[in-house]
């Protein structure tokens, strides 16, 4: 049997990614805090950020965060909590120029002051023109983010349990006092025992076949929680960003577009014209992807095959530049400067040299709007009434405040992290010395150390790969770009009957302890599966299409009956939906034009 040894932390903090550092950061101060990773700190997702932060510094043209929260709502389909997008867009500034003041190397303009450059979405709210909101380190924003928080937080002495692959939550009634985690090394399990529990371990783009994200975004917190009773808000906005490279689904930054680059179809019509007339090629993601999907399905890819073009050639370009009578004009220097990992990326995996030759690309499963609900202290809700999760805390992109509503615009995930994660932080700080610490429930671990018995030692038909493949191409045929009745009822059918089989009849290689990544791996199966039957069950029930989510048998926004968030839970395996209101402030709903 393994051995069970157990920790005791104030808080402890499940991810170590840029929501999880900047929350370790600020708990810290006042708190003993452990940070649990499943990765090495700085290999995170976040180090894979590319264009940029948003925040309304107005660095090289007027600007203002009420701009940015108005974008961000109308981003959203108007399903974002305003109140939590007022804080996002108000709190972004200043966490910026303190990332800055850690040391973040940012690019500069001449002046001295952060660069800043477009992004989709992100207008000038009078003219209704692009805005230079993004502040960048070239494309590499993500990387030096995490790199300049994990500095901070050794500086700072938080303690890190570094591959240690979390696996259940310690939920005691209403509250929580713990995790279980399994020692990657050893194959050990650890109680992690405390007052506090924050879950930022972000996102699950695993679950479809083309995705943006790293292998290790399985969606593990999500779906600990939700095992654990924990509600799962809006579940069916899931984000296909619309430029991955073809097949590969590896993400090329829209900083690309934001520099000037444009997408072409097969007869080399610059076909966001026809869909975004105003703001062409920078409209929401959301759009764009619907966009280049519609191309390619009237036969309007590249030859005929399934992409199209982004071509930020200068030739090009420049030849757009002019026609929009704009002075402005890029060189190859630009884009060697500016999005040297884009031209690494498409030379070494495509053989293609961005300043010469157009990009092939199609959308790629991106983000998840939806996730563990919270309040904008990133504290955990039990329910759509507002109840509380006493000292459970989720922030990034697990989960849902809700900042990005239906969509989210490019960039406001880096916002999300830093602005989120750091209230979590102080949350904490403040909280925890006048916490109780729970007492252990005897045999914590008993159900976790079963399963992973059962997964290590079942001798059943079918490998983990094979079901993934499965369950990553049903996500992908029905519940992707666009979603019908029909197409989810197929997906849910076929998610069943793979959970049936992973219950049943699963079999791995590695029957050992130590460095058991094939048992890791099918462990972290499970959670992909259950949040991919969340997904395509709030999909279906929504009947109306809004930002991400696109149905082609309701193709129209409906805010009479959908304006809503919605909560999924879990009881005796049969779905329970139940309704959030939105929060409106200023903003009331209207038609997104772009
Ligand atoms: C290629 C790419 C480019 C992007 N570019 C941008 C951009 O330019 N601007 C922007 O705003 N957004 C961008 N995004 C989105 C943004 O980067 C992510 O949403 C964000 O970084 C998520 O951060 P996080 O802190 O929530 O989690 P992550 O950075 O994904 O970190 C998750 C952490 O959780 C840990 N973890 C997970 N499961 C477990 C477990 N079971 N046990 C223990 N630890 C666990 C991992 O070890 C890791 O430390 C991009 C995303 C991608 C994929």
């Amino acid at each position: 049997m393994s051995q069970i040894h157990t920790h005791q932390h104030d808080a402890i903090i499940v991810g170590a990614g840029g929501a999880g550092l900047m929350a370790a950061l600020y708990a810290s101060k006042k708190s003993n805090v452990a940070v649990v990773s499943k990765l090495y700190p700085t290999r995170s997702h976040t180090g894979a950020a590319q264009g940029g932060i948003s925040a309304a510094l107005g660095n090289v043209e007027e600007d203002n965060w009420e701009w940015h929260a108005f974008d961000t709502v109308k981003g959203s389909d108007y399903l974002a909590d305003q109140d939590a997008v007022d804080v996002l867009c108000k709190e972004a500034i200043d966490a910026v120029i303190e990332l800055e003041h850690m040391g973040l190397p940012f690019d500069r303009f001449p002046n001295g002051k952060i660069s800043q450059r477009r992004f989709g979405g992100h207008t000038n709210n009078e003219t209704k023109k692009p805005v230079q909101r993004a502040c960048h380190a070239a494309d590499r924003t993500g990387h030096m983010i995490l790199q300049t928080l994990y500095q901070q937080c050794i500086k700072n002495k938080v303690n890190f349990f570094d591959e240690y692959h979390v696996v259940d939550l310690i939920r005691v009634g209403n509250a929580v006092a713990g995790v279980i985690a399994v020692d990657v090394a050893t194959g050990d399990f650890h109680i992690f025992h405390g007052k506090a529990v924050m879950f930022a371990t972000g996102g699950w783009g695993r679950c479809w076949e083309v995705t943006s994200n790293a292998h290790s975004l399985t969606g593990d917190g999500a779906a600990i929680c939700f095992r654990r009773g924990v509600p799962m808000e809006d579940m069916e906005f899931f984000q296909f960003h619309p430029t991955g490279i073809f097949k590969l689904g590896i993400l090329i930054t829209e900083g690309v577009r934001g520099e000037g680059g444009i997408l072409l179809n097969g007869k080399g019509e610059r076909f966001m014209e026809k869909y975004a007339p105003t703001i062409k090629d920078l409209a929401s993601r959301d759009v764009v992807s619907r966009a280049i999907f519609l191309e390619l399905r009237d036969g309007n890819g590249i030859n005929g095959q399934n992409y199209v073009h982004l071509d930020v050639t200068p030739k090009t370009v420049n030849k757009y530049f002019e026609l929009a009578g704009e002075s402005r004009r890029i060189t190859r220097e630009d884009i060697e400067q500016k999005l040297p990992d884009i031209a690494d990326f498409t030379r070494t995996y495509l053989g293609i040299d961005p300043v010469e030759e157009p990009m092939p690309i199609q959308p790629t499963a991106h983000y998840a709007m939806g996730g563990i609900p919270t309040d904008v202290d990133a504290r955990v809700l039990a329910d759509a009434q507002g109840n509380i999760i006493t000292g459970l805390y989720a922030a990034g992109e697990v989960a849902c405040v809700s900042v990005h509503g239906a969509n989210r615009l490019g960039t406001n995930s880096l916002v999300d992290l830093v602005v989120f994660g750091r209230r979590a932080g102080m949350h904490i700080a403040e909280n925890v010395p006048h916490m109780e610490l729970l007492p252990l429930p005897k045999d914590a671990a008993a159900s976790v150390i079963t399963e992973f018995e059962r997964l290590r030692t079942s001798k059943g038909k079918h490998k983990p790969y094979q079901l993934r493949q499965r369950m990553q191409k049903t996500m992908t045929d029905n519940v992707g770009v666009f979603r019908t009745e029909e197409s989810m009822n197929a997906a849910l059918a076929e998610l069943k009957q793979l959970r049936e089989e992973y219950m049943g009849n699963i079999t791995i290689d590695d029957k050992g302890r130590i460095f058991n990544t094939d048992l890791l791996e099918a462990w972290e199966l499970g959670c992909l599966l259950e949040l991919a039957e969340v997904t395509a069950y709030a999909a279906r029930n929504r009947q109306e299409s809004r930002g991400g989510h696109a149905r082609e048998d309701y193709p129209n926004r409906d805010d009479e009956n959908w304006l809503k968030h919605s909560f999924c839970q879990k009881d005796d395996d049969q779905f329970r939906l139940d309704y959030k209101p939105v929060t409106i402030l200023r903003y009331q709903p209207k038609e997104r034009v772009y």
